[in-house]
């Protein structure tokens, strides 16, 4: 059975106060839920957020990685740095990655690798640019992105996949995919999937769907059979609308 997921990508927001004043509004107001529950601080807090969260059901998880063990890359941070301060789930290939700081489907890959090779979680995120949908290139854009960064992989390691399909046209301006867009979508990525392995791993990656989800759009949304929660930016910076978004799932 593959599990319910909402996580709240927090980007650049955040000083180290108001990381542990944000953690404890959530907690304080976190629903009774049996999804998993997630939340990406900037690097620097991520150690903080751990030892604030202690014994919470919300886990910590990284907005991004190298893919080498360590060495002469200014900047960066590995997998072994991360498990050391228990991050054990990191993002990969959010769309502001790939737009600002160049990040390819093959730099993904290795990123991808390394992380799973470390025995980490990943959460990859993929999807089509404005252009690519209005031309009606969004699926093929999709299996490309998989296809490069994913589908080189074992089976065996899927289990350790989680996948956050954004629309990049839908990432932080307000405008959502419809219900019914994501649910085509999530339905092709796991058609893609059967494709390249078989029903019995496509049947079981989450698949969340992230593109401006507010407590007001997330239910119908997480509604869809093959959406299986969100990967929220904005809202999940206010504790009312991230534990509202948790409820409506
Ligand atoms: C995101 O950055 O992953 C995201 C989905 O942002 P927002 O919810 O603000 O559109």
């Amino acid at each position: 059975m593959r599990s319910k997921i909402v996580a709240g990508n927090w980007k650049m927001n955040k000083n180290l106060d108001e990381t542990r004043t944000l953690l404890a509004e959530i907690s304080a107001k976190l629903p009774d839920t049996s999804a998993e529950v997630m939340v990406a601080p900037p690097f620097v807090n991520l150690n903080g957020a751990v030892n604030a969260l202690d014994s919470s059901v919300i886990e910590v998880v990284a907005q991004n990685m190298h893919f080498a063990e360590n060495g002469a890359y200014t900047g960066e941070i590995s997998a072994n740095m991360l498990l050391h301060i228990k991050v054990h789930t990191v993002l990969i290939g959010h769309s502001e990655r790939r737009a600002y700081f160049g990040e390819t489907d093959e730099l993904l890959a290795r990123k991808v690798a390394a992380a799973l090779a470390h025995g980490m979680r990943v959460i990859f995120c993929f999807g089509e640019e404005l252009e690519e949908r209005k031309t009606g290139r969004h699926f093929e854009v999709v299996k490309r992105q998989l296809k490069n960064a994913l589908f080189p992989l074992e089976a065996v390691v899927w289990k350790s996949i989680v996948l956050a399909y954004e629309p990049v046209w839908a990432i932080g301006t307000g405008e959502t995919a419809s219900p019914e867009q994501a649910q085509e979508m999530h339905a092709f990525i796991r058609q893609t999937i059967t494709e390249r392995y078989d029903h019995t791993i496509a049947d079981a990656v989450s698949i969340l769907y992230g593109g401006s989800v507010k407590p007001n759009n997330a239910k119908e949304i997480f509604s869809k059979p093959d959406v299986d929660g969100g990967l929220i930016g904005g809202a999940s910076l206010v504790a009312d609308d991230f534990t509202a978004i948790v409820g409506a799932i």
